[in-house]
């Protein structure tokens, strides 16, 4: 079994049930629709969709959220632009201006405020560069560097600089409310810049009681300073690699990465690698030997999931995209998994000292899996943050629970009725793991689980053989 798990962002290619269904088969664990593309009333088609999948019971998929942001973004064009080396170019900030000779509209109105003379724009990250040679009110005349095929709606950075715009704006409220509406697992918050953010959405998320996670999104230059707040408030944290290579220069991305991951792993908050990991799979049926490096990359750090962006919405191989992903990740994790120390840090708390001996005993003794029994979840993700080498089952009886496990590393997660005894409830989920060819008869096995003490319902960690 695969412990990363694989997030794939749906669009035009993928929207419907069938391709959906394909694409969980394939390995697909977690759903991303990104707010910035797609109306209300398209979401919630394939939401329906993924519900409907989720129902059958085999899969439960979770649903994130990635919500529009601040971003900054080239207008409409009537046709796509070839711009060549050299060529002199206007972005503007008028409204008048649309399909204008040489000319594109930017969506940012503080735009011309926020660039200098000798600044550097990038298209999607730097498939299309200029620098600005002169600005007036409302244009900003520049002189193009790198050339490059110029599409409606793209990605504009100014090198170095992020964007003085509020962090959630009034579609991202919009979609957020109708992420409630429609159960969302998760809200990515985009170009989140400190706590205070990531604090307003969790208290108003309280306020509505709405059992969805917020994940940070880094992806701004200004959030690097602020990074152990966000992962400290957050319940997890996506490097989302595009703009961050944007902002800042591309050789930090590595670091910033590495970084990110190990923080997340030290906190236990679920860490997800994101952006181009298979993008040149969007237009070939095989990826580059880098990309699969870079997958390899991400897997020895342990991260919790990695990403698929345009090579599952809108790439020509959606389904070769996921399973290479698949692949490449299982192979590596069996080189991995020779490790068996757990290299978390010692804490006071009990409930990650539990987890924390359940996947010791499971390395030491080669156990074929650890059970954990987690109402709410908890304990399951504690279990995830120790990456021990057995696979680890979770049990809840809430389908939410069991939807937003999916995220974490090495967690599969199952539905099972609570009895009052804890025993029974253990017995029903070993029925559900034989049913499902999980276990060979005499497997060892590790149970985190309470059991019933008098009236007090203590944490238990027991090894125990399954027939
Ligand atoms: P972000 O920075 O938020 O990732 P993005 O433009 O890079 O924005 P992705 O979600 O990474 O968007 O998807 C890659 C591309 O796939 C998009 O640029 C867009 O062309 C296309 N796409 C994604 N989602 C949809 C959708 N719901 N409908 C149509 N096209 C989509
Ligand atoms: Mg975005
Ligand atoms: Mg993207």
């Amino acid at each position: 079994m695969r412990r990363t798990k694989i997030i794939c962002t749906i669009g035009p290619n993928t929207q419907d049930y069938k391709s959906l269904l394909r694409l969980a088969e394939l390995g697909m664990n977690v759903v991303r629709l990104n707010m910035s593309h797609g109306d209300h009333i398209w979401h919630s088609q394939v939401i329906k969709a993924i519900k409907s999948i989720n129902s059958k019971g085999k899969y439960s998929l979770s649903i994130l959220m990635d919500t529009k942001g601040p971003e900054v973004r080239t207008g409409d064009l009537k046709h796509q632009l070839i711009l060549k080396k050299g060529d002199i170019f206007n972005f503007t900030i008028s409204r008048q201006a649309k399909y204008q000779q040489n000319t594109v509209e930017v969506n940012y109105d503080g735009f011309i405020d926020d660039i200098k003379i000798d600044d550097i724009i990038l298209i999607d990250g730097g498939m299309i560069s200029f620098r600005v040679k002169n600005k007036t009110k409302n244009d900003a005349v520049c002189e193009c560097l790198d050339g490059g095929t110029l599409t409606s709606r793209r990605h504009l950075n100014i090198r170095g600089k992020s964007a003085r715009l509020p962090t959630i704006t009034k579609k991202d409220w919009e979609d957020i409310k109708f992420g409630i509406k429609e159960g969302f697992d998760f809200i990515a918050l985009s170009f989140v810049k400190n706590r205070a953010t990531i604090e307003e959405v969790k208290t108003y998320l309280k306020k509505q009681k709405a059992p969805i996670d917020v994940i940070a999104k880094i992806e701004s230059a200004q959030s690097i300073p602020y990074i152990d707040e966000i992962i400290e408030s957050s319940d997890g944290v996506m490097v989302a690699r595009g703009d961050l290579g944007a902002e800042l220069p591309i050789e930090e991305v590595p670091l910033i990465q590495e970084e990110i991951v190990s923080q997340c792993l030290a906190s236990g908050k679920p860490v997800i690698v994101a952006t181009h990991l298979l993008e040149s799979m969007i237009e070939n049926p095989t990826p580059t030997r880098a990309e699969v490096t870079d997958i390899f990359l991400a897997v020895r750090q342990k991260a919790d999931a990695i990403m698929l962006s345009g090579e599952t919405a809108v790439g020509l191989y959606p389904y070769k995209a996921v399973s290479v992903m698949s692949t490449v990740a299982e192979r590596i994790e069996k080189r991995v998994f020779e490790d068996k120390e757990i290299n978390i840090a010692v804490t006071s708390d009990p409930k990650t000292e539990v987890a924390r001996s359940a996947s010791i005993l499971a390395n030491n003794l080669n156990s074929a899996a650890i059970l954990v029994f987690t109402r709410r979840g908890y304990m399951g993700t504690l279990v995830s943050k120790c990456r021990p080498n057995s696979s680890i089952y979770a049990f809840t009886n809430m389908t939410s629970v069991r939807r937003r496990l999916n995220l974490y590393w090495g967690v599969a997660s199952f539905r099972v009725k609570f009895s009052n005894n804890p025993e029974h409830t253990i017995q029903r989920a070993v029925e559900v793991l034989k049913n499902k060819h999980l276990f060979k008869k005499n497997d060892q096995v590790v149970i985190v689980s309470d059991i019933l003490a008098g009236k007090e319902y203590v944490e238990t960690v027991q090894i125990r053989r399954i027939n």
